[in-house]
């Protein structure tokens, strides 16, 4: 199969006001990257506005541009993975539909893949302009977090803007998890990787997709994916309880025989509300990671596509892709 030199890959959710202005920066950069050997692969992740008509129009009147329609809203990393699976580019760009990363930034970007022999050049964010304060915050304590608790080092604030060569992707791709926190595992891979310090703009239009509630999912992924400290948290909160208890049943046993046992309400709500609360934590924390082991063990497909508009090939490697209409007409040609 003859590879383009570069692909473009864009998940996209409710962006169909940023799609003519994306397909045209994109485009452009592009064009001064590699010439006319590059393709663009957006994803509609299931967008209730008019994207996915948008994208549709886009590959008519574009044959750089293939389009993929997911059968509903899989989340950011899925819809990224269903990209991943499909594009064919030697060299691969993973970039927001928002503009927030400028297009840009693709020919430094390569500059410095060649000079530093890199495999993975990740875009890191030195600024974020238009993200509320809230968004920062918790943006930076996540990722420290997650620093202090993964055995992988996953670069501080870096979302997935980056580019990757075709065997740092082929080795990304060869994971098989439900739960892709895309830019940790894309660390795991190893190779060389190198950061590239940016800017962050402003969104060119719409609003973030990425509620507190996304974000923690996003987070929680992250944390159980790449670590089992947690459980570990556990065993050593169970040991430093043991041990308290050990001393408590010391005091326990010495009011006992010097008859001093009666009062003791407040010491019994404390230590019945607190080792409620440190159970129930524990469980909860395990709970998450049998359910994602639950999860993993359906072993569905990570993502379905409903429709593809634009250049053929490359479909085999999508997880599931749904009958096209041009399949029917073959199919009754053949009968
Ligand atoms: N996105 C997606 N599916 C979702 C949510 C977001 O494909 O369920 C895409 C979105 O279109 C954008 C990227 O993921 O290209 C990042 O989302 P967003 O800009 O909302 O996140 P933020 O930049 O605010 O973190
Ligand atoms: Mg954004």
């Amino acid at each position: 199969m003859l590879r383009p030199a570069l692909s473009i890959v864009i998940p996209c959710y409710n962006e169909a006001a940023c799609l003519d202005q994306l397909h045209a920066r994109v485009s452009a950069a592009a064009r001064s990257a590699v010439g006319e050997d590059y393709e663009i692969v957006l994803i509609n992740d299931g967008s209730k506005d008019a994207s996915w008509p948008a994208m549709q129009r886009l590959s008519a009147s574009d044959r750089h541009l293939v389009a993929v329609n997911l059968s509903r809203n899989h989340g950011h990393q899925l819809a990224l993975t269903a990209g991943l699976d499909l594009c064919s580019g030697e060299q691969i760009l993973i970039i927001d539909a928002d503009l927030q990363d400028p297009p840009e930034l693709l020919v430094d970007m390569r500059e410095t893949m060649a000079r530093e022999g890199a495999d993975v050049v990740y875009a890191v964010r030195r600024k974020r302009q238009g993200e509320t304060l809230f968004k920062k915050a918790t943006a930076a304590a996540f990722y420290r977090v997650l620093d202090s608790v993964t055995d992988t080092p996953i670069p501080l604030d870096t979302g997935d803007f980056r580019l990757m060569t075709r065997r740092a992707l082929d080795a990304l791709q060869a994971m098989p998890e439900q739960a892709r926190f895309i830019r940790g595992m894309v660390a795991w891979v190893g190779f060389r990787q190198v950061p590239f310090p940016y800017d962050r703009a402003e969104r060119f239009a719409g609003e973030t997709n990425y509620p507190l509630a996304k974000m923690l999912r996003l987070a929680i992924d992250a944390v159980t994916g790449f670590s089992t400290a947690p459980l570990r948290w556990a065993s050593h909160l169970g040991i430093a309880l043991t041990f308290v208890s050990l001393l408590l049943v010391v005091y326990i046993a010495v009011g006992f025989f010097t008859g001093s046992a009666v009062q003791g309400w407040t010491s019994t709500m404390l230590i019945t509300v607190v080792l409620g609360a440190a159970q129930m934590f524990v469980l909860g924390m395990i709970g998450e990671y049998l359910g994602r082991l639950y999860i993993e063990s359906k072993r569905r497909p990570l993502y379905l596509v409903a429709d593809i508009a634009g250049r053929a090939g490359g479909e085999a490697r999508l997880g599931y892709v749904a009958p096209q209409p041009q399949d029917a007409t073959v199919r009754e040609a053949a009968e």
